[in-house]
């Protein structure tokens, strides 16, 4: 018997997640944000499950894009900080990466390339988010210069939104109006939705839409949960029952021992902790489920154990099932309980948790 803490990441749900975004966005072509691990769900499988369903896909590094060629990816790849230096323009070259340009750095280190890379780039202007992009009035010039230059084939442009995520912000509605001013004068492909543009801002969906955190099931929008918007959780992280202990009023529970029973009550340790990804921070009172049925943790989360009161749960024993969040029990919810967002919690799950693999359409996971 090995440990019993894992994530069970569901193809079918991942698909179901797509649809969403091609049924919200019909005309804009999909490229699938999977950087980070595909958000800690496993970057080679998800991009297999969603090849040749979407249009390209978008990852930070070009190690990241280097992985999928080997795994036999073939659609396009958007590279989103870009490169870092000259030594990886040939690669991005012969694998047909497609960097973002967003930093006179770059520009300089294009000019300076091996002519005829025929590189695809995106060149990325800053519409109010203010970390990477060329301010709009940089554009022109910048685009004259990546046109003129023997290392760039095609041109594309993107932008990124701050704060999409808040339905119906002023400062959404000014980033789609100064990309949309910036794209009628120049003509080229474009793409400005994330997730929350997909789900909250139709004008934003333009020729290319870039879903991340909606195709894992999780809501990017404040205030509206992931089940009102149609979206089925790829990850369930779960694990089990270790040991039941039947404790007395008074005892003190964990490290700092700052939590202490409020009765004699009986109490569970689950196989799982920080070391895992389970969020240190999650306070006392996290819902976990245990049997399907929601208990309260209680003390600190361990390094490889969290404590969890299982009055509502007394009949609860070793080996019981405990679902960290997914199925049941959505990860908004955890994140809120833990000072952080979905989009943390899912990256954060290391790299002893195996990822197992839920398809029932499962030919297409041979080879
Ligand atoms: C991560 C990222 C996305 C995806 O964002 P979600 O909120 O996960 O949909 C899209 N575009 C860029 C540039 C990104 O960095």
């Amino acid at each position: 018997m090995s440990r019993p803490a894992r994530a069970l990441v569901d193809a079918g749900a991942l698909r179901h997640n797509l649809e969403q975004a091609r049924r919200r966005a019909p005309r804009a072509r999909v490229m699938a944000v999977v950087k980070a691990d595909a958000y800690g769900h496993g970057l080679v499988w998800t991009a297999r499950i969603l090849d040749r369903a979407v249009d390209a896909f978008g990852v930070s590094s070009m190690e990241e894009g280097l992985q999928l060629r080997a795994a036999g990816i073939a659609q396009p790849i958007c590279l989103l900080e870009g490169f870092f230096s000259a030594d990886e323009l040939p690669l991005l070259a012969q694998h047909r990466l497609e960097p973002a340009i967003h930093h006179e750095s770059q520009l300089k280190t294009l000019a300076q390339a091996a002519p005829a890379l025929k590189l695809t780039v995106w060149l990325k202007i800053d519409t109010g988010m203010h970390r990477l992009g060329f301010a709009p009035a940089a554009v022109p010039d910048v685009l004259q210069q990546l046109r003129t230059s023997p290392a760039v084939a095609n041109v594309r442009c993107m932008s990124h939104f701050a704060r999409a995520d808040v339905a119906s912000n002023p400062e959404t509605k000014s980033q789609i109006d100064i990309f949309l001013s910036q794209i009628q004068e120049l003509g080229l492909e474009s793409s400005l939705a994330n997730s929350a543009g997909i789900l909250a801002w139709p004008q934003s969906h333009l020729d290319w839409v870039r879903p991340g955190i909606m195709l894992y099931g999780a809501s990017p929008l404040a205030g509206q949960t992931a089940a009102q918007l149609n979206l089925k959780p790829v990850m369930t992280l779960e694990t089990a029952l270790i040991a039941v202990h039947a404790r007395r009023k008074g005892d003190a529970i964990g490290y700092g021992g700052d939590w202490r029973c409020p009765q004699d009550m009986p109490l569970g340790v689950a196989a799982i902790g920080y070391g895992d990804g389970y969020p240190r921070h999650a306070a006392p009172g996290t819902p976990v489920l245990v049997n399907g049925q929601r208990v309260p943790i209680v003390g600190r989360v361990s390094m490889d154990m969290i404590t969890l009161d299982l009055r509502a749960q007394p009949k609860a024993g070793v080996g019981d099932p405990v679902v960290l969040w997914g199925l049941g029990l959505p990860i908004e919810e955890v994140a809120r309980s833990a000072g952080t967002i979905s989009y943390e919690l899912l990256c954060h799950v290391t790299g002893r948790i195996p990822r197992v693999v839920i398809d029932n359409n499962s030919q297409d996971l041979q080879d």
